[in-house]
């Protein structure tokens, strides 16, 4: 699901240049006993979830291979971590010690914003999100791994890899060179939700739509406020 919208444009470049990188857990692999059953024809199913206590629709996803699940994201990070350390030894400083959040995704947790990625981006070396699917995920997992929770917006979607993508995207933008300082610097400065290109006038069934005059007037003291009137 990921790999199709990581692999283009700026964030296909940013994680071939390494600026950030992305990987896997599939909570399915932490699966055991009774959970892991392999069929006469040799398949295996592996299942990750059971039905929600007090009854209510549908299927709850089990903490136990979720906890593992990101415990084995932690051990990677904190291994990783020792290289570097290791590599860097006499002749580099150390790099800063990874400071790791860990976000579960619910539809009516606090909104993320852009805000709160530009905060994510400054705070945190490393980010683990977890992406529910069924009902959602067995509420002890927030307890016991201590995960800050958001929502993308008030609809329920039906799981949380979109909104995990929406995470990465929006916090890459806010890592050093992803988006070039230029390029980041421009869009704190100029931004804007009405913007205009080529052609001036624009015909549409025999209706001329024109760019603002203002636009191309050249004078950036009117260009700025008129696109502050905008915010
Ligand atoms: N029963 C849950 C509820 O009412 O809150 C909805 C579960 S939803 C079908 C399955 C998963 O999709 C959630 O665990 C979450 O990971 C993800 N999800 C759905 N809508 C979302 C939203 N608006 N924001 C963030 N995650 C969402």
């Amino acid at each position: 699901m990921f790999d199709s919208y990581l692999g283009e444009s700026i964030l296909g470049r940013a994680i071939k240049e390494k600026k950030i990188s992305v990987s896997f857990v599939n909570p399915r692999k932490f699966v055991t006993g009774k959970y892991r059953k392999v069929w006469p024809d040799g398949n295996v199913s592996l299942q990750v979830d059971e039905r929600p206590y007090a009854g209510g629709p549908g299927m709850v996803m089990m903490a136990e291979p979720v906890i593992k699940a990101v415990e084995s994201v932690l051990k990677k990070i904190t291994n990783y971590q020792l290289l570097i350390t290791k590599n860097n030894s006499k002749s580099q400083k150390p790099k800063a010690k990874s400071s790791i959040l860990i976000i579960n995704f619910i539809p009516s947790a606090e909104k993320f914003t852009t805000s709160v990625a530009k905060s994510i981006s400054k705070k945190y070396t490393d980010v683990i999100l977890i992406c529910g699917r069924y009902e959602g995920i067995d509420a002890r997992v927030d307890k016991i791994l201590r995960t800050k929770k958001y929502s993308i917006g008030d609809y329920v979607l039906t799981g949380g890899e979109i909104p995990a993508m929406i995470l990465i995207d929006c916090i890459s933008r806010q890592v050093d060179g992803v988006l070039g300082n230029f390029d980041s610097r421009e869009e704190e400065r100029v931004s804007s939700s009405e913007i205009y290109t080529r052609p001036e006038i624009l015909i549409h069934k025999g209706k001329k739509h024109k760019v603002p005059k203002v636009l191309l007037s050249g004078n950036h003291k009117d260009i700025e406020s008129w696109k502050n009137r905008l915010k």
